[in-house]
């Protein structure tokens, strides 16, 4: 007889349940139709499986939710507090802890405090929310993540890599006084979640220590990116998660944290430091702007609802389940063929979109159409990563035109079981199904920033003549085939062959 591996089952089991709003197409043709084709414009009620991110979307634990009535709601000096500085110092090492009210907190306040108008600030990709911030304090983020990041056909194993070329090269035009700290960060979100490997970590921290210049991790995801390496880098197998952590924290001077994320509370996150002079004035910008120094933004519930996930994080089965979820969602999706970017990372899956409905030019916006048609199709709710999300060029007014149009299905953590991953991936192959029937769309209302957010838009009618609308910035909100889109139609020519 065959023998069988056992299959990974959630390491839990279900007390208390939030029942879900069961729909039929008709009402979420409707729904979808009031969201004017967003669906950030949806109402949650309206959702059956909400893939939209897993930011902040974790269950809790019953320890967490036990942790949350011994809240201590001082003002200064909460007991909670000092709970949480200590699962910091246990599991981070970081010596100083100042709680904020979540990972952005954290990244205002270690711009301002290191950032000086015109340096730079190299980072392995960006994250939206800590590149904004280098920019507020006067600085300019520059990418040093290795090419492979970039190319979402690679199957290199660690794309969050830096390049050392690349950082170097930096420092040797603009100088190393003029570069205050690499931000280093786990599981780069925008490539998709991709981890970087300690082999690499070591290395850059030795060239960084020459030079003078502090590495600043952001921790956000570093526990999927503990688990990766533990997984695929050799000579880690038999360490621990928490082993790792500690390991990776060690070749940095601080971090930023989003407790969002790994730390599986709904709000919360810190800055760790280890030089105490750093603390200090962090403290002082701290109170400014995020709370004193012994709460920082958080109620004392949610510092002990955090210090507790930080305990719950580290767990190896914990993290088995989760990431092996995200990639369990990603095999039933392969299996009706429809294609996604690989190799697979920590939390979330990316439907190729360009791919899928190659009779959709770009401008016609085939992610954002499909995360419309998936919405309708199961009453999943998905993000688009795509020419929306990309925006306009300052200086032109055109459209930024991505290489990739991704849909992307994020997992929250704790929250679905795999049969509602089953739903999802069936939801997906009936799009893939029913490609030739989903049409693209007009955007009719264009935010100037972020405009993913908020921008609406409406079906093309086939029967309508085309009329290019305006949309609210005097642009034209075109759906018609645009010449510029040629590299992009012939870059899905070069898939399908
Ligand atoms: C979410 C996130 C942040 C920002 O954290 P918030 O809690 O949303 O402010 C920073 N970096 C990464 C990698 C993230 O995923």
């Amino acid at each position: 007889m065959l023998k069988k591996k056992m299959p990974v089952a959630e390491p839990y089991k279900i007390k208390m349940v939030e029942p879900l709003m069961m729909s039929n197409r008709d009402y979420r043709k409707k729904a979808i139709k009031n969201a004017h084709y967003n669906t950030f414009l949806l109402q949650s009620q309206d959702v059956y499986i909400d893939l939209l991110t897993d930011s902040g979307t974790a269950a809790m634990s019953e320890y967490q939710w036990a942790g949350m009535m011994l809240g201590d709601e001082a003002y200064a000096g909460s007991k909670n507090f000092y709970v949480l500085e200590e699962a910091v110092q246990k599991y981070y090492g970081y010596e100083f802890v100042l709680p904020t009210h979540q990972g952005r907190g954290a990244e205002h306040i270690i711009s301002k405090l290191l950032i000086k108008p015109g340096d730079y600030v190299p980072g392995n990709m960006y994250f939206t929310t800590t590149r904004a911030h280098q920019e507020l304090a006067g600085g300019t983020f520059v990418d040093v993540i290795i090419d492979e990041a970039h190319d979402a056909m690679s199957v290199h194993p660690f794309k969050g890599n830096v390049d050392l070329e690349k950082l170097q090269s930096l420092v040797d035009r603009v100088g190393k006084e003029r570069v205050p700290y690499l931000n280093f960060q786990a599981c780069v979100n925008m490539a998709g979640g991709q981890p970087f490997s300690l082999a690499n970590l070591k290395s850059v921290s030795a060239y960084c220590r020459s030079q003078g210049i502090k590495i600043i991790l952001d921790a956000t995801r570093c526990l999927e990116n503990a688990w990766f390496i533990k997984k695929k880098e050799p000579g880690y197998d038999c360490h621990s998660i928490a082993q790792i952590l500690m390991e990776i924290c060690s070749y940095t001077d601080g971090c930023t944290m989003s407790g969002k994320k790994d730390l599986l509370v709904n709000i919360g996150g810190f800055l760790g430091l280890r030089d105490s002079q750093l603390y200090e004035k962090a403290c002082e910008f701290g109170t400014l702007f995020e709370g004193l120094h012994t709460y920082g933004g958080m109620a004392g519930r949610d510092m002990e609802a955090m210090a507790r996930g930080i305990e719950e994080a580290v767990k190896e089965e914990h993290l088995d389940q989760r990431i092996g979820q995200v990639h369990y969602l990603a095999d039933r999706i392969q299996e009706y063929g429809v294609p996604i970017v690989l190799p697979v990372g920590g939390h979330a899956v990316y439907i190729d979109a360009a791919a899928m409905l190659p009779h959709l030019s770009q401008d016609q916006f085939p992610a954002q159409s499909l995360a419309a048609a998936l919405y309708v199709e199961t009453g999943v709710r998905a993000m688009e990563r795509g020419v929306v999300s990309a925006g306009r060029d300052k200086t032109s007014g055109e459209h930024n035109y991505p290489k990739l149009e991704l849909v992307r299905l994020t997992v929250p953590r704790r929250v679905y079981t795999n049969s509602h991953m089953d739903v999802v991936a069936y939801g997906v192959g009936e799009c893939l199904e029913r490609r030739n029937k989903i049409s693209g769309l007009n955007m009719t209302f264009e935010p100037e920033n972020m405009r993913f957010f908020q921008a609406r838009f409406d079906l093309i009618s086939k029967k309508k003549t085309e009329k290019p609308q305006t949309g609210v910035r005097g642009q034209i909100c075109g759906n018609s085939q645009s010449t510029t889109n040629n590299r992009y139609a012939d870059q899905i020519k070069e898939r399908l062959r």
